[in-house]
């Protein structure tokens, strides 16, 4: 069969990174990132076969970044005419209620993006940069937006819905929307696949510097912790997760914080950064290891968060059949697994310390035969996802 890839593009403020990903085999043929759009000086770099390309110069806007990528592409490799680019795939943040799955873009499905600016302001007016310098490089092959929220957006009303006042909440489009959809659609896929059965209920932990609880029920979202925004849910690297939204009033009042400063504060300045000092989770270790006793409390917050979900979540399926650990750090921290699993034995969870402890790439479970619930550790691969997302429409 002649290969087929798809360029997978993700489009951020000031950076693009991509991926050009052969989808039948899942292997990644080279990847990229460009940096520092429009400051003084940018930079590119270029991965293939093994090898890094670096490049620094000024990148004044992303029309400039995506061409000079197609340029190292020709000058580096692969070679995008031999690689045969069948479509290309772009992450899109915010699908808000329009998008349920992939979209070939066309102007209307722009327009709708635009639409949506307001549910994500970081984000969509990036990607709308993406997609147009993209499309005007790439004009022969079809664009296709894969939505984060995409995954989500069938949640049953009664998890989407907050107990907010009807009329305000409609009118200002303020629901659960959820984030990492992608993430969560193609680990719960991967679950089902190796045990083979589509009848599961699952529980993925998206657990990277952003981090995100599902539950999924039969291939269906059924709940996400995320929801209006990624501030919702499990304590993060920086954000608090969930938290009495009185405590904005009560800092506008008392400590006269403007409403962009406790922004700040909630999404950058808290979770583990805000509570140990570091969002990493391996600086977290090395301080608890060292002694410190407000990193293990923000171990604990960070657990404990985590506990209160996968409870939450095995009571609203009405059982649990998968817990299934992803992302930075559900891939890589044997101890946050470990401490979690430990924390969860009443529910019949047997955990087995020693295929916990083995370092692997692919996908591996780390409960014993006895466990009444499979755990595993499945390593997400979000590009893999959106590309074949993108080939199921051309
Ligand atoms: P993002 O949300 O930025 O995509 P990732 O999924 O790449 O994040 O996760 C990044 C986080 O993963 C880091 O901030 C770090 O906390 C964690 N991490 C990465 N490698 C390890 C490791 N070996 N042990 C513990 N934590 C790790």
């Amino acid at each position: 069969m002649t290969t087929r890839t798809v360029l997978v593009i993700n489009s951020g403020s000031s950076s693009i990174k991509y991926q050009l990903v052969d989808p039948d085999s899942g292997a990644s043929l080279a990847s990229g990132l460009v940096e520092r759009i429009g400051e003084e000086t940018g930079a590119i770099t270029h991965r293939h076969d093994g090898e890094k390309f670096e490049l620094v110069e000024p990148v004044p806007d992303h029309g400039f970044g995506l061409a000079e990528v197609l340029r190292i592409f020709a000058e580096q490799g692969p070679d995008l005419d031999e690689a045969n680019i069948v479509a290309v795939g772009h992450r899109v943040v915010q699908g808000g209620h329009y998008f349920s799955g992939p979209a070939l873009v066309d102007d209307d499905v722009v327009a709708k993006i635009e639409e949506l600016v307001p549910l994500g302001p970081l984000h969509n007016p990036a990607h709308l940069k993406g997609i147009e310098v993209a499309r005007r490089l790439l004009p022969d092959v079809p664009h296709v937006t894969v939505f984060d929220t995409a995954f989500f957006q069938d949640l049953p009303e009664e998890a989407a819905r907050y107990g907010l006042n009807r009329q305000i909440a409609d009118k200002y489009s303020i629901r659960r929307y959820g984030a990492h959809g992608t993430s969560h659609h193609f680990v719960s896929g991967e679950v089902s696949a190796l045990l083979g059965r589509d009848d599961l209920k699952q529980i993925v932990l998206h657990l990277g510097n952003g981090a995100s609880a599902s539950a999924v029920v039969a291939g269906r979202a059924v709940e996400t912790s995320m929801g209006l925004t990624p501030l919702e849910g499990l304590v993060m690297g920086g954000r608090t997760g969930d938290i009495d939204p009185a405590a904005v009033f009560h800092l506008a009042r008392v400590a006269g914080m403007g409403i962009d400063e406790i922004d700040r504060l909630f999404n950058r300045e808290s979770g583990m950064k805000g509570l140990a000092g570091d969002n990493d989770m391996r600086e977290v270790w090395k301080r608890i290891d060292a002694g410190e006793q407000e990193a293990r409390d923000a171990m604990d917050i960070y657990l404990h968060r985590l506990v209160k979900y996968v409870g939450a979540y095995t009571a609203v399926m009405g059982g649990l059949d998968v817990l299934t650990f992803t992302a930075g750090i559900g891939e890589n921290d044997d101890r946050v697994r470990a401490e979690l699993c430990g924390r969860l034995a009443h529910m019949g969870i047997r955990f087995d310390a020693g295929a916990n402890a083995v370092r692997a790439r692919g996908p591996l479970t780390i409960s014993t035969p006895e466990s009444s619930v499979i755990v595993m550790v499945v390593p997400t691969n979000e590009e893999l996802s959106i590309a074949r997302q993108a080939l199921t429409l051309i």
